[in-house]
């Protein structure tokens, strides 16, 4: 760096040039060859004035420029920037362009630098565009994709960038990534609106930093996952780390609108050895995924490592995924129907439709199999709408042979957030021309909780025309009583884990199916005790009283050709009771069918009714 050209001759600058420089609103120099400023221009001296900046006030004809480009700073990127301009003074260079950034006391300015000779060649002019602004805007908006706004965390893009570097870097130890996802965190934003939830993911995101060591890196995946990127941490370190982060948030209560709000996270960890070649951050986090869902399989509040065969079970249910899809289509799907006692009258007079998969190798699959994995590949809807074409086109070929029955249909949360179920529904119903009364569409206690008022107007319609509802596996979630029982539904039926009472809690069995059958009488909804495994459950059932009982103890689920024989048998038919005259309760003193087989299912025998 320095004045290069040092006594060679410049010319003075005349009145036109120097009147020419003033005029000009860009801050600008005029500097001669041997590299002395020969003239600032009147912008110039009022940026100086305005900076109050002594680094860049110039003698006329006797400041060295390089002194004031050394008095701003000494870094390459401006050592650099001076061996350009000494080529331009010498000239080698053409033009010279530079962006650099001037340390003020309110924050760093940015300039454009411009610089090109006039006249003969030995003398320049130096401007400088105040691009400030445009600066601001493209780090803020380099900033912005790179992090959330809300928690000003590091956002998914950028983990994947923290995470691939450090897969790359020489050397490293083990690093773990902790998947968090916040339980009960969707309850708060449905309840108390999303301002609540910013805030709370905002609170969350604070508590999760000050967990971090100073290594870690917090980010915020989306929704309500966080991800904790760990470098040298092991695996046991990472599920230690999870606990900790788990302490964080359940130790003390958030505040948020005005309410208490307890909140957990469950774990998914996945770690990445020393040394693993081939890793890449999507991977990684891909195996984190897994062992989240895992953890949230296992209930709120796990904590589970990434292991190979999780990942071996989810190419698996990708393998069934697609086979489910074309299994629809083939016609590989079947309905057993098991029987359901309306008790009070002793008649088998309805049917619950049970899904199976006849799996060309696996042979025939329950809906546990398959569900989560139609959930998940979103097959539950073209499967429901499988399921109510099949049971109304069966339900109308046993009227054409003389069996009346009602038949209920099992459909899921997610075809009520579709929109289209009723449609669906009163397509199966008209193409099959199936009465709607004879139709019961029973939705989970959990899936109507997930968004109550979109499950009402839909249950409401249903029920409009003709159609009744039930809640199925009633008592099975922790949802708010009161609010299922206000749904437009017709029976409650009451989960099998209230109705199968272990060893010596017949007593509190009782009093919780007699609560739910009193609260249901008093809304006028009827009650099923689901689930009926032996003679003393299903005397339990009709002495509290149920209106119906389903369970093994009466008949399993079955094809439809041998439940035809099983209901016929059993008069199941167009004698159908709903409901029996007022005081003629009969069940209590219900008998087994006279001449029933050894073996055989007990059924009841109408007495009075
Ligand atoms: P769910 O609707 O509560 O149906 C009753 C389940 O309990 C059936 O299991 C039935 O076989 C079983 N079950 C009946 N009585 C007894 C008993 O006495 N003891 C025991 N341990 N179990 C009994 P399955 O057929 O495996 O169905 C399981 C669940 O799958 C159903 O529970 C329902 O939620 C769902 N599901 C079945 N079919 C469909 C369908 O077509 N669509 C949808 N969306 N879900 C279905
Ligand atoms: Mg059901
Ligand atoms: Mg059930």
């Amino acid at each position: 760096m320095g004045t290069e050209r040092a006594g060679v001759p410049v010319s003075e600058p005349d009145d036109a040039v120097l009147a020419v420089l003033d005029a000009l609103p860009l801050p600008s120099l005029l500097v001669g060859a041997d590299a002395v400023v020969r003239y600032s221009n009147a912008a110039w001296r009022s940026a100086v004035e305005l900076l109050d900046d002594d680094r860049l006030r110039c003698a006329h004809g006797e400041t060295d420029y390089f002194e004031v480009v050394r008095r701003l700073g000494d870094d390459p990127a401006t050592q650099a920037f001076a061996g350009r301009m000494a080529a331009l003074f010498r000239g080698e260079l053409a033009v010279v362009e530079h962006e650099y950034g001037l340390a003020c006391p309110g924050g760093t300015r940015w300039y454009r630098l411009e610089a090109a000779p006039i006249g003969g060649g030995d003398r320049f002019v130096v401007t400088h565009t105040d691009i400030t602004a445009r600066v601001r805007a493209s780090r803020e908006s380099a900033w912005l994709a790179r992090h959330d706004p809300l928690t000003t965390l590091p956002n998914r893009s950028h983990l994947h960038q923290l995470v691939d570097a450090e897969l790359r870097r020489e050397g490293r130890g083990p690093m773990s990534l902790l998947l968090l996802d916040v339980d009960g965190f969707s309850d708060v934003n449905d309840a108390s609106g999303h301002e609540a939830g910013d805030e709370l993911l905002r609170q969350v995101a604070a508590r999760l930093r000050r967990v971090a060591r100073g290594s870690d890196v917090v980010g915020r995946l989306g929704d309500d996952e966080f991800l904790l990127v760990s470098p040298d941490c092991p695996g046991d370190c990472a599920v230690t780390v999870a606990q900790r982060c788990q302490e964080a948030l359940a130790a003390t209560p958030f505040t948020v609108a005005g309410r208490v709000v307890r909140l957990g996270v469950s774990v998914g960890v996945a770690t990445a050895a020393p040394g693993a070649a081939g890793l890449a951050a999507a991977g990684l986090v891909r195996d984190a995924d897994l062992a989240l869902s895992a953890a949230r399989a296992s209930g709120r509040g796990a904590v589970r490592a990434f292991s190979p065969e999780l990942r071996l079970a989810a190419e698996r249910r990708a393998v069934l995924g697609v086979e489910l899809e074309r299994a629809i289509e083939a016609g590989e799907l079947v309905l057993h129907y098991q029987p359901i006692l309306h008790l009070p009258t002793g008649e088998f007079n309805g049917v619950e439709a049970l899904v199976r998969w006849q799996h060309p190798e696996r042979g025939l699959l329950p809906p546990g199999e398959f569900l989560a994995v139609a959930e998940q590949y979103d097959l539950l809807v073209p499967l429901t709408r499988w399921v109510l074409r099949e049971a109304t086109r069966q339900n109308v070929a046993w009227r054409e042979q003389g069996l009346d029955l009602v038949t209920g249909v099992n459909l899921s949360a997610r075809h009520l957030s579709t929109g289209t179920l009723v449609d669906d529904v009163l397509t199966a119903l008209a193409e099959s021309g199936m009465p709607p009364s004879n139709l019961v569409c029973e939705l989970t206690e959990t899936s109507v909780a997930e968004d109550p008022e979109c499950a009402a107007l839909q249950l409401a319609e249903l029920r409009r025309n003709g159609v009744e509802v039930s809640i199925d596996d009633f008592g099975s979630g922790f949802s708010s009583i009161g609010q299922l029982v206000n749904l437009p539904t017709g029976v409650l039926k009451i989960d099998r884990s209230l109705v199968a009472f272990p060893e010596g809690r017949r007593h509190h069995a009782a009093a919780a199916i007699a609560a739910v059958v009193a609260l249901g009488r008093a809304c006028g909804i009827q009650s099923l005790a689901e689930g009926v495994e032996t003679a003393e459950q299903l005397q339990l059932a009709a002495e509290l009283g149920c209106s119906f009982a389903q369970g093994y103890h009466l008949a399993r689920p079955m094809p439809a050709a041998e439940a035809t024989g099983w209901l016929a048998a059993r008069g199941g038919g167009p004698t159908r009771a709903r409901s029996c005259p007022p005081g003629t309760r009969c069940c209590p003193g219900a008998e087994p069918r006279a001449g029933s087989r050894s073996g055989e299912r007990t059924t009841l025998v109408r007495r009075g009714c």
